[in-house]
């Protein structure tokens, strides 16, 4: 019989503003007397907000505290309408961002990815210290933890890893007594901490993945992720009309839709909830009573209607080889392990007899030094600002609409699944001449 633990995260959206926080308390006003762990992520685009932090401050243009006293502003706003001003949280985020004046005092010493893990790292514990305070000032009993004292990971700064047995023993011996004590736990997504203490982010929209990992560690009974929409879609609303949502999905449909776009769950979170068959609810914060969306093992043969995922920011390499020579094993084995070596995802990859297409994410900090030590053994035509449609369950009037406008570059099908890589075309119109 599995703990009834339950894990709920509330990301960016729901946490945008004083009313978000209020409407977040009320949510949870509804499990007291459970045992709840929360996770949080940085208040609206918060994170954005520090990269451009980071990026000045590595510029030494001395902008870097202007953009620092944007942040703290609008934390301090929001914290304004739901505080007195006596209340200890002012002091606990003070003492949070003084963390970055430190860093912003001398010049850079260490690599631009440690820097960043140090001072975006910076939202989501000030967020996570505000909800915190706003809930035992409510009423709801509520322990704030730090999540580099509970995921260990590796040093690969901005991408790192978890390290699961210490992971898991952190997790259990400083949640699970809080939990008995009849206390909610809250703590940050997206975050985490090497060996030696040093801060880490476990990437971009990381929290969903954060929130799985402690439902892993504690044997959760469920996690739920709380969302601006009513739970997962045919595609994503903010790009195609007409969607419709999806009330169950296997965890394998979750895994394919999320890796090629679906952004409302993060690709990492599916796998430690399918280890342990933790079911996953997507549900609206704004309808707290819908359905939702319930993602879990039981509904392998479930017929799904098409579903269309979007990943923008694509390029399109066309590598082929310099003397014309056959692309063989050997070259593919070298194309890999140069992309590896730069962290660039290929998404799709097609070859001929001597040349090598790969739709890969664009990074541009990688990209440039990835492509000119290709570039020694081969050449390289880069076509940028594209994207990748992966339709599946396709119907052909589907995949008439993916393609209105938009030039195919690249296409693959298998079974009922199409992907594209796909370029905007302006529709040409005959002129009226004659
Ligand atoms: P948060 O960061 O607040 O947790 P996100 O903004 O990352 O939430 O994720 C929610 C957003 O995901 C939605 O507003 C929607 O635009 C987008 N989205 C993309 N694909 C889908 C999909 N298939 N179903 C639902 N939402 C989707
Ligand atoms: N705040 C982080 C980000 O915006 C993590 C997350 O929101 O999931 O990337
Ligand atoms: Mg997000």
């Amino acid at each position: 019989m599995k703990e009834p633990i339950k894990v709920f995260k509330f990301g960016g959206a729901s946490l945008k503003d004083a009313a978000g926080i209020r409407n977040v308390t009320s949510i949870l006003q509804r499990y007291k007397g459970q045992k709840i762990v929360i996770i949080v992520s940085a208040m609206g685009k918060i994170t954005n907000a520090l990269e451009e932090v980071v990026y000045a401050y590595f510029r030494q243009d001395g902008t870097a505290d202007a953009y620092l006293q944007k942040v703290k502003q609008q934390h301090y706003s929001i914290m304004n309408e739901l505080f007195e001003s006596t209340d200890e949280v002012f002091a606990q985020v003070n003492d949070t961002f003084v963390e970055i004046d430190w860093i912003l005092e001398e010049a850079p010493q260490d690599s631009f990815d440690y820097v960043y893990d140090q001072i975006v790292s910076v939202g989501e514990l000030v967020s996570s210290r505000i909800v915190t305070a706003f809930l035992n000032k409510s009423g709801i009993n509520t322990q704030w933890a730090d999540a580099r004292g509970l995921i260990r990971t590796n040093e690969t700064w901005r991408e790192s890893r978890v390290q699961w047995p210490e992971t898991v023993e952190n997790v259990k011996s400083q949640v699970e007594p809080a939990l008995q004590q009849g206390m909610f736990v809250l703590t940050q997504g997206f975050i985490g901490s090497t060996k030696d203490n040093a801060t880490t982010t476990l990437g971009r929209e990381g929290s969903d993945y954060s929130a799985a990992i402690l439902s892993y560690c504690l044997d959760a009974m469920s996690m739920t992720i709380w969302k601006d929409v009513p739970g997962v879609l045919t595609a994503d609303p903010r790009l195609f009309d007409n969607v419709v949502k999806l009330d169950r999905l296997s965890y394998m449909e979750a895994i394919e839709m999320t890796y090629y776009g679906a952004t409302v769950i993060h690709p990492k979170t599916i796998k430690p909830l399918q280890n342990k068959n933790i079911p996953l609810h997507v549900k609206s914060f704004i309808d707290p009573d819908g359905e939702g969306t319930v993602v879990s093992g039981e509904i392998e043969d479930f017929h799904y209607p098409p579903m269309i995922m979007v990943e923008k920011n694509q390029v399109l390499l066309h590598i082929s080889t310099k003397d014309f020579s056959f692309l063989v094993e050997h070259h593919i084995k070298d194309l890999f392990t140069i992309f590896d070596k730069y962290r660039i995802f290929v998404n799709m990859m097609q070859n001929t007899a001597i040349s090598f297409y790969a739709c890969v994410t664009d990074v541009p900090d990688r990209m440039a030094p990835m492509i000119e030590e290709l570039s020694d053994k081969f050449n390289i035509i880069k076509d940028e600002g594209l994207e990748l449609i992966t339709v599946r369950h396709s119907l052909p009037q589907v995949y008439e609409a993916v393609i209105h406008g938009k030039m195919v570059l690249l296409e693959e099908r298998i079974g009922k699944s199409i992907q594209l890589v796909v370029k905007d075309m302006p529709a040409m119109t005959r002129k009226n001449n004659s």
